[in-house]
């Protein structure tokens, strides 16, 4: 059974080892446009400096698998393209390419790797007293910011977007609020209009909807949106939002060859999150043994506990939910739930690296 992964996240990882482990025989090649694994979800702590964001990707791959660098930039019937040229064959392929982010002009955006590596070095650079602007109150926009203002007390940390921390109970959100007023982060509850050119490279005017604006001296653009357009491009069928529409075994209900998983796939009822992006690589792993065994895959159910919003290095806010997504009025906070989501970022790395039938 010859495998081809595309794209070394969360998803990917966990699908190519688990499958390592359980088909001795498969050839799995991972496609990756790098040598390391990123874990996205530590992005703003790679950004604030609090944290370091990856890992070399040999050490996360199981030895039988080939890793490949490069970008794929097609998948036909059966072969992917490459970049450089090159093309591989395949028996099964994982599509696992992940989300991305559609920056306001004059942003820098924190959601990928290369742009979070450019925010870093911008936000290093700034003096005390300079503003920093986090777009986007979902919960990267607000990790993103209380990240920020956890590191640097010295600067003028603010948040702008409407319905911040929207997913989260009353209860919970205020909590998430009063966390971001302790580290000093102001939320300003309105939508960005533009960010125009200022003097230095970053700086820029930014225009509120209401009509304010005030200067910033870097602003972050913290609002993942959209998918890479491989699925698209390859002929396959998508949402409106870019996603591979799959079958209730994960398959591309265009060409059933192809599972796809994590951001990339349009499940219903499931949200971008690691929480999402493991069970279904595993779900997916699992599906191409029973094929190997000549045994027919078993559909996959999406199921949730909580969601998980670090506030800084010592707070966070954990917020139990239904097996189906929406939120119980109990939630964790301060300690205790900075523990939880400690372990909830550092598992979802273990279990990438493992690969464990979840
Ligand atoms: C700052 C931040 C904080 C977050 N915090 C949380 C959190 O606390 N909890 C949570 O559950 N989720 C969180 N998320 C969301 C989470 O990161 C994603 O849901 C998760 O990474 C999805 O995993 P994935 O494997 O689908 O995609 P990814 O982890 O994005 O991996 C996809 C990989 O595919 C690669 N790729 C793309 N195109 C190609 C191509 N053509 N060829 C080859 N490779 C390609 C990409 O470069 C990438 O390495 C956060 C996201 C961000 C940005």
């Amino acid at each position: 059974m010859k495998v081809v992964v595309i794209g070394a996240g969360y998803a990917g990882t966990l699908a190519a080892n688990r499958l390592a482990r359980k088909v001795k025989s498969a050839q799995i090649t991972m496609i990756s446009p790098r040598p390391d694994f990123v874990e996205r979800i530590r992005l703003h702590q790679h950004i604030a400096g609090t944290g370091t964001a990856a890992t070399p990707l040999a050490s996360m791959l199981h030895r039988s698998i080939t890793a490949r660098i490069g970008t794929v930039e097609k998948i036909g019937d059966g072969t992917v393209a490459l970049d450089d040229g090159g093309s591989i064959d395949f028996d099964y392929a994982l599509l696992a390419v992940g989300s991305t982010v559609t920056p306001m002009h004059r942003t820098v955006p924190v959601g990928t790797w290369e742009s979070a590596e450019r925010a870093r070095a911008a936000l290093a650079s700034l003096p005390s007293g300079a503003t920093v602007t986090v777009i986007g109150g979902g919960p990267t926009g607000i990790e993103t910011a209380a990240e920020v203002a956890g590191a640097r007390p010295d600067l003028r940390v603010r948040l702008v977007g409407t319905s911040v921390a929207g997913s989260f109970s009353d209860a919970a959100r205020q909590r998430i609020r009063a966390g971001l007023q302790r580290l000093n982060a102001e939320v300003i509850d309105d939508d960005v209009t533009e960010v125009s050119a200022g003097a230095g490279q970053f700086e820029g005017t930014v225009h509120l909807q209401s009509g304010a604006e005030f200067t910033s001296d870097l602003t972050l653009w913290a609002v993942v949106s959209g998918t890479p357009d491989l699925a698209t491009r390859s002929g396959l069928e998508v949402n409106p939002e870019g996603r591979a529409v799959v079958d209730e075994f994960l398959r591309s209900v265009s060409d059933n060859r192809i599972f796809v998983i994590g951001d990339c796939a349009a499940v219903p009822g499931a949200r971008p999150a690691c929480q999402t992006a493991t069970p279904q690589a595993s779900h997916a792993a699992n599906a191409l043994v029973r094929l190997a065994q000549g045994r027919t895959p078993k559909p996959h159910s999406t199921r949730y506990v909580a969601r998980a919003i670090s506030l800084g290095r010592r707070d966070a806010v954990v917020q139990f939910t239904r097996r189906d997504d929406s939120v119980r009025r109990s939630f964790a906070s301060g300690a205790a739930a900075v523990v939880l989501k400690e372990v909830a970022s550092g598992g979802a790395k273990w279990v990438a690296r493992i690969g464990p039938n979840i």
